[in-house]
């Protein structure tokens, strides 16, 4: 499996006012052929809009906002490993759902994190417009920035519903990304200690 590289992207927060979000998505209803007032629509702008501001609200935080006062000074220095986080992202092309599940592993260099900030790492970075290369590199650069630990893995696993929907309609394809950092990247042993633990007994 190998690390994918991906350039830092820039992210600006959305600036659409909800009311104009709402005539945008009544506009496309109308572009799609739609009666943007017949009954079952009436609601529809306001619910699309909702929940993509919702699905979007990454932008609007960085790593420092998510984990907070939750490091802490800490002699262990094993792996700290989380399993299976479960999330879902909205691929930037299609704007489609992809989902899957994020594993993740660190090992300390004197500081540790409060373990449910790492899934609110993950959610900080999917609640964005994304690509699965460059999630998987963002959430192992922002552990690596916040704890500066001796190393970094994260593996991402996802199915892109744009893959499912439409154009090559493979259903159970699934794809795999990792982003190695420090002794994940330089140190074999302690790479595949990670990707044994990942795949299981
Ligand atoms: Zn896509």
């Amino acid at each position: 499996m190998a690390a994918t590289e991906m350039h830092a992207d820039t992210c600006a927060a959305p600036t659409v006012l909800p009311q104009q979000g709402e005539t945008l998505v009544r506009r496309l209803l109308e572009e799609l052929g739609e009666d943007p007032r017949r009954q079952g629509l009436v609601r529809t702008p306001h619910r699309v809009w909702e929940s993509l501001s919702f699905l979007t609200a990454g932008y609007d935080r960085d790593v420092l906002d998510v984990v907070g006062d939750a490091i802490f000074e800490d002699e262990y220095d094993e792996m700290v490993m989380i399993h299976d986080i479960e999330f879902y992202s909205l691929c930037e092309h299609h704007m489609l759902p992809f989902f899957g599940a994020c594993h993740i592993a660190y090992i300390p260099d004197g500081r540790v994190v409060g373990l449910s900030k790492i899934p609110r790492i993950v959610d900080l970075f999917t609640h964005r417009l994304q690509v699965q290369e460059r999630l998987t590199t963002q959430v192992a650069d922002a552990l690596q920035d916040v704890l500066q630990p001796k190393g970094v893995g994260v593996i991402v696993e996802a199915s892109h519903l744009c893959m499912m929907m439409r154009g090559v309609e493979k259903q159970s394809s699934r794809t795999t990304t990792s982003a190695m950092r420090g002794i994940f990247k330089s140190d074999h042993r302690t790479r595949s200690e990670f990707l044994s633990l990942v795949a299981g007994p």
